[in-house]
């Protein structure tokens, strides 16, 4: 069997080492990705936050050595889901079975003065070169806020935050600093209300100023305002956004988006194309955008294709559910664990911050390193 997995993030990385530990070389695996490598979404905030360094949190692609797996470093420029094929800049590549595995875009451009006002820290870059920026602020008023929905990872601006808070507190800069968190949900993190109240009474404790339900749609330069859908203006000295999401262009183009993302079986992970999965953020599955989810979804579909590579059925199904590490700054992270199940309220448990789940989190981390790149890692080394 011939597997063309499109995009080596949280999904791709998943589904190539699952297919590679369990059919070793009677599967025929092709994985593409134009980065080098690959960066946990909250190594960002280890790099920007001056945790950690660029270098240690790129996990290089050249260290995906596995039975079966052929990684090829390029940019898709097409998609053909009917032949199962992608035209690339390393030529055509074709599958018995393609995995769309692509992600979400980010398009900072797209919300008026944010490039030339303010900074976004949701791309890997934006996010590395922000380390410098922090290090040289001298306190003043910080708003993180968000630009648009849906956006990967919904407790990450609430852990820029309490992070920026521990920043600059540890600088002497908190007295002169404002910290205000604007964003278009109702609550921190909607599906577990334990988890949006724990996050909230710590934003209290530390003066952290919460504007819920709030978008920002653009900033305004020569005044320094960031201006809300409602019209109301806020003032920043340090604007750090989420910027807009949407799929890939190649994605866009290949046909197979409804509303914006590629529709799938919440269930199997299947598109409307035979023998064509979608995983992850490049879905509208229902679920958050987060790897956790992405991660589990791969793990379904690769059930699915260890089972037909061995002539048996599965009873694996998608279950929509995910942990998430929260940082609450103090080194202490907590944890949210969510399920997502069509037609009904998600549900879950939440754990208070401690220091045994930083220790925790970074497990999480370590252990995907080891699996996806055969390596060990510690994920604060500098
Ligand atoms: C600040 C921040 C913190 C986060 N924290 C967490 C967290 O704690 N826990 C968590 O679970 N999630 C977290 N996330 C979210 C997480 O990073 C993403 O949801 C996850 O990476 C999605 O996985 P994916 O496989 O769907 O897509 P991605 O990991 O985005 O992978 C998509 C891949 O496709 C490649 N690609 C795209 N277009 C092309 C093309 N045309 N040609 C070739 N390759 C292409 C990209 O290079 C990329 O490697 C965080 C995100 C951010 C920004």
């Amino acid at each position: 069997m011939r597997v063309l997995i499109l995009g080596a993030g949280f999904g791709g990385l998943q589904l190539s080492a699952r297919l590679s530990e369990e059919l070793g070389d009677d599967v025929e695996v092709t994985l593409i990705d134009q980065a080098d490598g690959f960066v946990f979404g909250f190594s960002k905030l280890d790099v920007m936050f001056g945790r950690t360094t660029e270098q240690a949190v790129r996990h290089s692609y050249a260290d995906v050595v596995k039975p079966g797996v052929r990684f090829v470093s390029t940019t898709i420029r097409a998609i053909d889901p009917v032949a199962k094929r992608v035209e690339t800049d390393a030529g055509s590549f074709e599958g018995d079975v393609l995995v769309v595995a692509l992600g979400a875009d980010l398009h900072p451009e797209a919300t008026p003065g944010l490039l030339e006002a303010g900074y976004e820290f949701y791309t890997p870059d934006a996010a590395f070169r922000l380390r410098q920026v922090l290090q040289d602020f001298p306190g003043g008023r910080v708003i993180i806020g968000v630009t648009s929905t849906p956006f990967k990872c919904p407790p990450a601006p609430s852990e820029t935050a309490l992070l920026m808070h521990d920043f600059l507190a540890e600088r002497g800069l908190r007295d002169r600093s404002e910290i205000a968190l604007v964003m278009p949900l109702g609550a921190p993190i909607p599906p577990s209300p334990a988890a949006s109240q724990a996050i909230l009474a710590a934003f209290a404790e530390r003066g952290i100023s919460w504007h819920p339900s709030t978008l920002i749609t653009r900033l305004d330069p020569d005044r320094k305002v960031a201006v809300t859908a409602a019209g109301d203006e806020i003032v920043f000295d340090l604007f750090l956004g989420v910027p807009k999401h949407q799929v890939p262009a190649v994605v866009a183009e290949s046909g197979m988006c409804v509303d914006g993302w590629i529709p799938v079986d919440p269930l199997t992970l299947q598109t409307s194309y035979e023998d064509v999965y979608a995983v992850g953020d490049v879905t509208s599955v229902g679920t958050p955008k987060a790897g956790v989810f992405s991660e589990r979804q791969a793990d379904v579909v690769a059930d699915a294709l260890i089972a037909r590579a061995r002539d048996q059925q599965t009873a694996s199904r998608y279950d929509g559910t995910g942990i998430c590490y929260l940082e609450f700054g103090a080194e202490e992270v907590a944890r949210v664990q969510v399920t997502f199940v069509s037609g009904q309220p998600p549900y879950g448990t939440f754990d208070d911050p401690s220091a045994q789940l930083a220790r925790d989190k970074a497990e999480f981390g370590t252990s995907r390193v080891r699996r996806w790149f055969g390596r060990d890692w510690t994920s604060l080394e500098s």
